[in-house]
């Protein structure tokens, strides 16, 4: 398999090159990978050193339409990453987010329907659904965007579906919890509180720190994008959960464990605008079908990856 992959500079999408380079997806064959990222604020030809030699890389802004389908030709399938990711920033500045993640998923869509590739995984974000005050979300639930973040994911997700049903390109939509692991940007909550601390700082919490995230591994995340990419999914939509439930103050508490420090050093903060309670996803239609769960053990590998940010300064401190 030829697989570009958009987004690859990022958080999730290096992890995943770094996985399929490790053999982690072997049954998938991939022989070809192409990165297409135009290497915004949130993503670093860091996160790929060690495997640069091993991919191409093209310096491209995904609503370049005509050079994206030449960066896509010959390719059999693109795993769509690339978006503008981080909710405060889409609070402060809404545009760039409609701009990348639902114009550039709609450029991503034409581009690889004009080269012929054979399968889309477009991955979107349980934040689609909105706040969940109890239970969970299956896939048919309606989509309640409350940061523009989300409505823009939310957007590209019925551009994604739409374009399919018109143009016949084989799409399939992820839709997946909070994930956690190494290279994530330090303005996301888990590497922003380590590194809060480690500097000597106190973690900043959101109003009174009750909000619930679901907490998915990155390689989990990757097994999950695999199975989709490997199989042939029945349905268009699929969710990926952690199974992994704290509030951000727990969040916050098992960290100053790990790292031997005081609970008291939390400060309150004003509350994010709009923030949601609470997400939680039912994934039970990608493990029944797919055979999938998330396999990495949370607290495991909650410690392997506040242990990473610890040991890598030179990353974050960039
Ligand atoms: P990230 O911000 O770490 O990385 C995004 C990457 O996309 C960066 O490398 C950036 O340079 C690139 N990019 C942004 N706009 C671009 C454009 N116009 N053209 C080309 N490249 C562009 O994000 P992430 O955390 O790795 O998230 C990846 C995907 O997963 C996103 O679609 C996000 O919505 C989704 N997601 C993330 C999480 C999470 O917990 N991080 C949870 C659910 C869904």
């Amino acid at each position: 398999m030829k697989l570009a992959v958009t987004g690859g500079a990022g958080f999730i999408g290096s992890n995943f090159v770094r996985a399929l380079l490790a053999g982690r997806h072997s049954s998938l064959g991939v022989e070809r990978i192409s990165v297409i990222d135009n290497l915004t604020y949130a993503g670093t030809l860091r996160n790929l050193d060690g495997v640069l030699d091993d991919i191409e890389f093209h310096r491209t802004d995904i609503c370049d339409t005509e050079a994206v389908t030449g960066h896509l030709d010959g390719f059999d399938a693109v795993v769509h990453f690339a978006a503008e990711s981080h909710v405060d920033r889409s609070i402060a500045s809404g545009q760039p987010f409609m701009r990348s993640n639902t114009l550039g998923t709609q450029s991503m869509l034409e581009a690889a329907a004009a080269a012929g590739v054979g399968r889309f995984v477009h991955i979107s974000t349980d934040e689609v659904y909105g706040s969940i005050p109890v239970g969970a979300t299956d896939e048919d639930a309606p989509l309640a965007p409350n940061s523009p973040y989300a409505a823009s994911k939310a957007g590209s997700d019925l551009v994604a579906l739409a374009f399919a049903r018109t143009h016949g390109l084989p799409v399939v939509v992820t839709r997946c919890s909070n994930n956690y692991g190494p290279y994530q940007n330090p303005e996301k909550a888990i590497p922003h509180f380590v590194t809060t601390l480690l500097g000597g700082g106190n973690i900043p919490m959101y109003g009174t720190g009750t909000n619930v995230r679901d907490w998915l591994h990155v390689d989990d995340h990757g097994d999950a994008v695999a199975a989709l990419l490997g199989g042939t999914p029945k349905e268009s939509v699929y969710n990926i959960g952690g199974g992994s439930q704290l509030t951000n103050l727990e969040l916050a508490r098992l960290i100053l464990d790990e790292l031997g420090l005081d609970h008291g050093r939390v400060d309150f903060v004003a509350d994010r605008k709009a923030h949601d309670a609470r997400y939680c996803v039912d994934d039970s239609r990608i493990r029944d079908e797919f055979g999938y769960r998330p396999r990495r053990d949370f607290t495991t590998t909650i410690q392997e990856t506040i242990t990473w940010y610890a040991q890598n300064e030179s990353w974050w401190q960039r």
